[in-house]
C-alpha cells in the first residue's frame, strides 16, 4: 500500500542530489536546496516499468534530467540497479536518469512544480477495461489538469498503447481538453523520441515481436486563449 514509500510534501522536499549526484553541487548545503539555480527534472516517464525508455533517452539528451515513476516496488528496485550498473560500466554516462517508487495518479504534484516539465510519457499504460474502472486510467480529463500544470507551454505528452479502445480514449481525453492540441504528423515524423515509444520500451518490443498494432497520441500543451 501507499504507506510503504515516502511521499514528499512538495517538489522542493525531494533531495535530487541522491538521484543525480553529478548534476548537484557536492556537500548538499541545505540553504541551496530550494535554489532556482539547481537543475530541474524536465522529462517524466509515468509507469516506467523496466526503464528501457529512460535508458535510450539518457544518451539522446545527456544534459536533460529525467525520472521514471513506478508503482511496483520490485520493478523500481530493478530500474535503480540497472541505472547504477550502467553508470558503473560507462563512467560519466546515465547520470541524468533516475526512478522513484510512487503512485503517480496521487502524488505527481508532490514531485513537479508549475511548468517544470517539457515531456511526459505514458507508454503502454494498464488498460482498465471495465467502465467502472475507467477512473483508474492514468489519462483522464481530471488528471490532464495536473499534467497541464506540470508541463510548460509547448511541452509534449506522448502516449501509446496496443489496446485500441484505450488509444481512442487517451486521444479523446486530450482532444477534449482545452490546454492540449495534437502534434501534426509531419512533426512526429521528425521527432526522434517518437521512434523510441515502441523500440525502446519493453512493452513496445513485446508488441513488435508479436506483430501487434499500436495506437499513439501525442499532444502539445498550449496556452489558454484569452
Ligand atoms: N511504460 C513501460 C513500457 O512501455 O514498457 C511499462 C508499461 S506497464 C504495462 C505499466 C506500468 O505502469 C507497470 O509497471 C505498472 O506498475 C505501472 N503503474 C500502474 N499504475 C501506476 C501508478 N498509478 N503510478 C505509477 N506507476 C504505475
Amino acid at each position: 500500500s501507499d504507506s510503504h514509500f515516502p511521499i514528499p510534501i512538495s517538489p522542493s522536499d525531494v533531495d535530487y542530489s541522491q538521484h543525480f549526484p553529478h548534476f548537484f553541487p557536492s556537500g548538499g548545503e541545505d540553504e541551496n536546496k530550494n535554489s532556482e539555480l539547481l537543475p530541474k527534472i524536465r522529462f517524466a516517464d509515468i509507469g516506467c516499468g523496466f526503464g528501457g525508455l529512460l535508458i535510450s533517452l539518457s544518451t539522446l539528451f545527456p544534459d536533460t534530467l529525467m525520472i521514471g515513476m513506478e508503482l511496483r516496488d520490485k520493478v523500481t528496485e530493478y530500474v535503480k540497479e540497472r541505472i547504477l550498473a550502467l553508470r558503473a560500466t560507462n563512467p560519466g554516462q546515465y547520470e541524468n536518469i533516475s526512478v522513484v517508487r510512487t503512485n503517480s495518479m496521487k502524488y505527481l504534484p508532490n514531485y513537479f512544480g508549475k511548468a517544470q516539465l517539457s515531456k511526459m510519457f505514458f507508454l503502454f499504460p494498464d488498460p482498465h477495461f471495465k467502465e467502472k474502472n475507467h477512473r483508474r486510467r492514468v489519462i483522464s480529463i481530471q488528471l490532464l489538469d495536473e499534467y497541464a500544470y506540470a508541463l510548460e507551454v509547448g511541452g509534449i505528452i506522448y502516449t501509446i498503447t496496443d489496446v485500441e479502445e484505450l488509444g481512442v480514449w487517451m486521444r479523446s481525453c486530450m482532444e477534449d481538453h482545452p490546454l492540449f492540441t495534437a502534434v501534426p504528423e509531419e512533426e512526429l515524423d521528425l521527432d526522434p523520441v517518437v521512434k523510441l515509444l515502441t523500440s525502446a520500451t519493453e512493452e513496445g518490443q513485446k508488441v513488435a515481436r508479436n506483430g501487434g498494432q499500436t495506437f499513439k497520441a501525442v499532444y502539445r500543451r498550449i496556452a489558454l486563449e484569452d
